[in-house]
């Protein structure tokens, strides 16, 4: 089919999600568009319904919610995830709008907050060119950003919106079906939704914001191999995050700690620790 995987290679085939899809945005049938926002909307909600899998279990499809439920787009009706869809047709950047700022900051708090994908298309060829999706639980509140209130000439006054900070989600919290055009392997996908489960099991918010910085610390060093002495380096970022706090150093080393604990690190000893990638996994069967 147009615009599917170009290695052709027929095992990929059958591991990169619904094997009848393709990049390319199709209509949806008998589909009448009011405008042509509406339309690329549209059409990128018909195409993500008909070539997105579930991440978490494997699901072959997500079901669209009844439009304007304000709680999340798509859902998994074998293991119950919740997923919202932005889709635009330039990259993402450090940042992205979302709904209202304070039903965010109260799902985030309750932990009702949707799993986000982020669907990249080129809007001249009407095709995907990425397709990512971050779980749930990498969001927190300062990653949360709250955007100026509406005009009192708009439509919605007084409304506060607010923006996500992409640009604090690690490296491990995106994961990517579609990667410049290619669909990946659908397993890997399934092992890499399965590491940041870490972070799943962190209920305290505080805490895992300590894990998050420190996983972009360790994002930046752009190894699988590091020393503490190459985190300490960073302690003065972190300061800046964390003005109050006067034991940087041994947060650090804590925070290395447990993701070592959880798996996503091991010590090679003398101060140096590597990134496991490929945990070892328990046969899984994906449907
Ligand atoms: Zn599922």
């Amino acid at each position: 089919m147009n615009g599917f995987s170009p290695d052709g290679n027929s095992e990929h085939w059958q591991t990169v999600g619904n094997p009848e899809a393709t990049l390319n945005f199709e209509a949806a049938p008998g589909r009448i568009y009011q405008g042509p926002t509406q339309k690329i909307r549209s059409l990128s909600e018909y195409w993500f319904g008909q070539a997105a899998y579930c991440p978490s279990c494997g699901h072959l499809s997500l079901d669209q919610y009844p439009a304007n439920k304000p709680v999340a787009d798509f859902f998994c009706s074998r293991c119950g995830e919740q997923f919202e869809l932005k889709s635009q047709g330039r990259a993402f950047g450090a940042k992205v709008s979302d709904g209202a700022y304070r039903t965010m900051i109260e799902r985030l708090m309750s932990s009702t907050n949707p799993n986000l994908f982020l669907l990249q298309y080129d809007p001249h060829r009407l095709a995907v060119i990425n397709l990512l999706v971050i779980p749930k639980y990498f969001f927190i509140p300062g990653l949360v950003q709250q955007r100026t209130p509406l005009a009192q000439t708009a439509r919605r006054a007084g409304w506060i919106g607010c923006n996500i900070l992409l640009a604090g989600i690690p490296e491990v919290g995106r994961i990517f079906l579609i990667k410049d055009q290619i669909f990946q392997p659908r397993q890997i996908v399934h092992e890499k939704w399965r590491q940041t489960n870490f972070l799943k099991d962190q209920p305290d918010i505080g805490a895992k914001g300590w894990l998050l910085c420190v996983l972009r610390c360790i994002d930046r060093i752009r190894s699988d191999q590091f020393t503490l002495e190459q985190c300490y380096k960073f302690e003065q970022d972190i300061r800046t995050a964390y003005p109050n706090n006067r034991h940087i150093r041994e947060k650090i080393r804590q925070q290395l700690q447990i993701l070592r604990d959880k798996g996503y690190l091991e010590f090679c000893g003398r101060g140096t620790y590597r990134l496991v990638r490929n945990h070892p996994l328990e046969p899984i069967r994906l449907s």
